[in-house]
């Protein structure tokens, strides 16, 4: 629990506002991260799989399907990293639009790329369904919020621009009917997504979990992978809990890769991102505010993204706040601002848990999955991650299992670095402060 008595936020009515908040996810408080015995760690495994968040267990779920032995070991508890700590939209989100990656890819990879995600869309739900998972899954749609007329024009144009399997499920709203969509003056009207939902990412991913140990699978927590060498059987893994051969290795640790593995440390660009939810709100309150319960986001560079807690009793807001990390003390006033530039009725209303995570970005804006010198990996997911991680994280898993449905069209794209990155983001801050000005002219 942080104590936060006196934080005065900017703006013209200087604010006191008093505040005990708890530094760690609200979805924590419903399903508290998975508490297990001390598991010892066997000397082999057919398949090591490095890191127990979506990824991790929707890989570890199609492998221990098929037949194989599989040890999933994370450095914290099991789903401590991002798939317990994100905000619960579930989009079709391959980050680059049509148009833009097109440009860039030509048209048919970029059409193909992009069905991925709506495959990932579709994966979630059915997957949820067939294994009936109790997390609120629900198809509220999306609402993405032009925060300037011009935003405005470009959502339409890049909409027109979209082929229409991919668009037929938007519609431009004005900013005449936007109340319809959302409580605020703050933005010039928004495109509509009927297809994205929203779910309780903690219970989404106790799910998953059950589901792997009921497949057999092994999951050990606080078991930090250090180092992997290849062998004469496959792979020699050195962990906090000891040695571990295996014949075959996934590395899913998206935002959180580090030095084991440095291959992929040089191309994922660990980025943080902060949440806050508030304390509870009156239901009429939140009927004005959100009538539709839409998953909302915008289209500033530097993004903020916000919806109401699934029993619609609080706000959940998230967003970055910062030119570097910085710590919640810090984060948390600062989106209470940002939300309350957007619903002025919310200044008095408390902020009752804050946190963040590292998301991981790729120098390309695309996720990324294959294998490196005999380690498969998916991971890079660039704020999205949760329908394309557990999709590629299955994917992934039958492509070790030399399935044909493994296929995906993001298959060994080339994932990128840069000279001398190491997976330290020293342009993150000029990135940051560029996208600032950026979001204040466009
Ligand atoms: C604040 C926030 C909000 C977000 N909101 C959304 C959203 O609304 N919608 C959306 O689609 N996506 C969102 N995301 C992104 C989404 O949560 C991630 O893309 C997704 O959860 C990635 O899952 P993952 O399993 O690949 O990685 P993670 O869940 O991050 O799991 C990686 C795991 O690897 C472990 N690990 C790392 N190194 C080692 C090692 N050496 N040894 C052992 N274990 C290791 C870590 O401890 C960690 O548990 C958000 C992310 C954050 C942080």
């Amino acid at each position: 629990m942080i104590r936060q008595n006196k934080i005065f936020l900017a703006g013209n009515t200087m604010k006191l506002i008093t505040n005990d908040f708890k530094n760690e996810p609200y979805w924590w408080e419903k399903t508290p991260r998975p508490e297990v015995a001390n598991i010892h760690l066997p000397k082999h495994a057919e398949v090591l799989i490095i890191g127990a968040g979506y990824t991790g267990l929707s890989a570890a779920i199609q492998i221990a399907r098929g037949g194989r032995e599989v040890v999933v070991v994370d450095a914290e508890q099991a789903g401590w990293g991002c798939s317990s700590r994100n905000g619960g939209q579930v989009s079709s989100s391959i980050k680059p639009d049509y148009p833009s990656l097109s440009a860039k890819v030509g048209e048919d990879s970029a059409f193909n790329i992009i069905q991925e995600g709506h495959n990932a869309l579709q994966w979630i739900a059915d997957f949820i369904e067939q294994e009936a998972i109790d997390c609120d899954f629900r198809r509220v749609g999306r609402y993405c919020a032009a925060h300037s007329q011009r935003q405005f024009d470009a959502l339409d144009k890049q909409l027109s621009a979209t082929p229409a399997a991919f668009s037929v499920d938007s519609h431009m709203v004005e900013k005449k009917d936007q109340y319809e969509e959302l409580g605020t003056d703050a933005y010039y009207g928004g495109m509509v997504s009927t297809k994205h939902a929203s779910l309780d990412p903690g219970r989404y991913h106790q799910g998953l979990y059950e589901i792997a140990r009921d497949a057999g699978v092994v999951i050990i927590p606080f078991c930090k992978v250090d180092d992997i060498n290849r062998n004469r059987v496959g792979f020699e893994i050195s962990t906090a809990k000891g040695k571990i051969e295996a014949d075959k290795v996934v590395v899913a640790t998206s935002g959180y890769t580090g030095k084991a593995t440095p291959w992929h440390q040089r191309r994922i660009i660990p980025i943080g991102s902060y949440m806050i939810a508030t304390e509870e709100i009156d239901k009429s309150l939140m009927d004005k505010l959100m009538p539709k319960d839409r998953v909302i986001t915008d289209t500033k560079k530097l993004v903020v993204y916000y919806r109401s807690s699934p029993d619609r009793k609080r706000i959940l807001f998230g967003g970055r706040v910062s030119i570097g990390e910085t710590p919640l003390l810090t984060s948390a006033p600062r989106l209470h601002q940002l939300m309350v530039n957007i619903f002025p009725e919310l200044s008095a209303c408390k902020i009752s848990h804050c946190w963040m995570g590292f998301v991981g970005y790729t120098f390309d804006n695309l996720p990324h999955l294959g294998h490196e010198d005999g380690l498969y990996y998916s991971m890079g997911y660039c704020g999205s991650g949760i329908s394309l991680s557990s999709y590629m994280g299955a994917r992934i898993g039958q492509q070790l299992l030399g399935l044909v449905d493994g296929k995906t069209a993001l298959d060994d794209r080339e994932f990128q670095t840069r000279p001398l990155y190491r997976g330290k983001p020293w342009f993150l801050a000029p990135s940051v402060s560029y996208y600032r000005i950026k979001d204040k002219f466009t």
